[in-house]
């Protein structure tokens, strides 16, 4: 049997509409930037699943990079981007939002945002990766909930732009291979359609995919899941970046450790008290994330302990609690003094690279769809996501995709009206009941185990067998509950990114498979295009991947 083409069954004739110029999906970053940007005389709804504050932006905690130092240089940024997306970067979208960048981060201050100041100059800030400080920051450590204060502020005060909370998108409308809405998902209400003239995803990322994330709740791939069944191309998904400091102590919650500790000079050490990163990389704890994350991986096996150390304690104690607020407060929680004693941190998933391909306008492959942030791929972060490039890249491509989007109403203004849509699953498949908690943990620990830092080619396939023997049930479903559309989703996301890395024979920024340890610019300096969604009958019945 064939995965269904949309998550539940509709009918137009019998459901809710609602009409807007343009429907803006997710409340990170990326979509209430795309949102300030449509001007007034445009309708612009904005969705969430969950609340407004729930978002992967509100949780950032290093800052934001550009250009902004009278010793620093865009070519320096460029650079170092470069360096870091190993051989896969796009040079012209690297230009393009590395000069993007100081202008964009200037917007944020017109819109409220306070950023931490020095000297009454903004603060800036190195992380690894970094050749300069370009990193701006706010509240010390909690850069992302000011933007996010500032920008959504903005966005509540103008008339145009209305913001649906608990507002879950199931999927994309289309209709002649054009997007033209959305079907949501409201408690109480059921389902309902949102048509729209153009359509913005900014969906955010995927790190629920796997049992350890810095990510929220909310970031379980529904977007990229989404376009994919909508038909939009998705490329790169074997290149989830895991962070290297993760706070590991039981019962917390999986709390980031900011790159930026390591930026003012905290040390990494083995259970034994050894700084292990002076051998493994000449930059030492500022080496990039994937080199960072893979050593600690190596480090974890040859000492056979489940975590490393964070060291903070040789650092002025005054300034490192001043700096980090945050990691300080929620490190005494679990009676640990960051100035003191040593922090239990391992690498977790963060940030996914891949995601739906957009072109250096924001447009997927699916015309009247617009992507920004993190649901992206758009060929800035190459293989490897510098650290702090990824806030700046959904200010640069929330206000391109808004403004193509609004180009493209201006161009064709049409009366909105409902077509004639509708799907019905297998009424069998709506009935029976599956344990929806069992199953997600028990893809979440796969993808960790099968799926994780290290890979090889035995892993993979067995990971590729059950993740496929999963979905052969789980998407023929239909749910009436985000917690089985989350697991559709993250189903989805997980055998397109095991794909993905199977398919790529070598080892490049954060894919590192160890059977093909080497990386191989003849062959591999291309992207993966994952497997399109089937989209006849006959095609869904051979399977998602024939
Ligand atoms: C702990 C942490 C620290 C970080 N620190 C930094 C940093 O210092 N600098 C940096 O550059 N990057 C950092 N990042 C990465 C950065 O925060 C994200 O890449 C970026 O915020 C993504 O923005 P976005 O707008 O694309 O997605 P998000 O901010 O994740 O927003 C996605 C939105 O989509 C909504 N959504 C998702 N699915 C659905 C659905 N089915 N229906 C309706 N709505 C939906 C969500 O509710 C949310 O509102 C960090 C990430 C984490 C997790």
């Amino acid at each position: 049997m064939a995965p269904n083409r949309y998550l539940v069954s509709f009918d137009a004739r019998r459901s809710f509409h609602q009409f807007t110029d343009i429907l803006v999906i997710g409340a990170g970053i990326a979509g209430v930037r795309a949102a300030l940007e449509v001007p007034p005389d445009l309708n612009v709804l904005v969705v969430t699943k969950s609340s407004l504050r729930e978002s992967n932006s509100a949780y950032a905690q290093g800052g934001i990079a550009g250009v902004l130092s009278p010793e620093d240089r865009f070519e320096n940024h460029i650079e170092d981007t470069l360096i870091a997306g190993a051989g896969l970067c796009d040079r012209q979208v690297v230009e393009m939002v590395v000069h993007e960048a100081p202008n964009q981060i200037g917007d944020l201050i017109r819109f409220g945002t306070h950023f931490d100041l020095e000297n009454g100059e903004l603060a800036l800030t190195r992380e690894g990766g970094h050749s300069h400080r370009r990193i701006v920051h706010a509240l010390g450590d909690a850069t992302g909930h000011e933007v996010m204060r500032a920008l959504l502020a903005a966005a509540q005060e103008r008339p145009n732009i209305t913001f649906w909370d608990d507002t879950f998108t199931l999927d994309l409308l289309t209709h002649e291979r054009r997007c033209v809405g959305a079907l949501v998902w409201q408690q109480g209400l059921g389902p309902l359609l949102v048509w729209a003239q153009q359509v913005i995803l900014a969906s955010g990322g995927c790190g629920m995919v796997y049992r350890e994330t810095t990510n929220p709740p909310v970031a379980t791939g529904d977007g990229m899941a989404a376009a994919h069944r909508a038909g939009a191309e998705l490329r790169d998904m074997e290149f989830m970046q895991f962070h290297p400091t993760v706070l590991y102590v039981a019962g917390s919650a999986r709390y980031l450790i900011t790159e930026a500790a390591r930026g003012e000079g905290a040390y990494l050490r083995d259970v034994h008290g050894e700084r292990f990163m002076p051998k493994e990389d000449p930059r030492a704890e500022l080496a990039p994330r994937d080199v960072v994350s893979q050593a600690i991986f190596r480090t974890m096996e040859r000492t056979q302990h489940p975590n490393v150390y964070l060291d903070l304690s040789h650092l002025d104690p005054v300034k490192v609690r001043e700096r980090f607020p945050g990691i300080n407060r929620v490190c005494r929680s679990f009676g640990l003094d960051i100035t003191k004693d040593r922090i239990p941190v391992r690498p977790g998933a963060h940030y996914m690279i891949g995601g739906v391909t957009v072109d250096m306008q924001g447009r997927t492959t699916v015309p009247n769809l617009w992507a920004a942030g993190e649901v992206t791929s758009s060929g800035l972060h190459g293989a490897n996501r510098l650290a702090s490039n990824s806030l700046i890249e959904g200010l640069v491509y929330g206000t391109l995709c808004a403004r193509g989007a609004v180009e493209a109403v201006e161009k064709n203004r049409h009366e909105l009206r409902a077509l004639p849509l509708h799907f019905a699953s297998d009424p069998d498949a709506r009935t029976d009941s599956l344990d929806v908690t069992d199953l997600t943990n028990s893809l979440r620990s796969l993808m960790v185990r099968k799926m994780g830092i290290v890979r090889d080619q035995a892993r993979l396939l067995e990971a590729r067998q059950d993740v496929g023997f999963w979905c052969g049930y789980v998407l023929l479903r239909e749910f009436n509950n985000a917690e089985g559309w989350e697991l559709q989703n993250m189903l989805t996301v997980g055998r397109l990114m095991i794909h993905g890395a199977i398919t790529r024979e070598e080892s490049r920024g954060t894919h590192f498979r160890s059977d093909f340890p080497k990386r191989d610019d003849e062959h591999w300096t291309r992207h993966v295009t994952s497997p399109p969604f089937p989209n006849s009958d006959a095609e869904r019945a051979k399977g998602l991947f024939g």
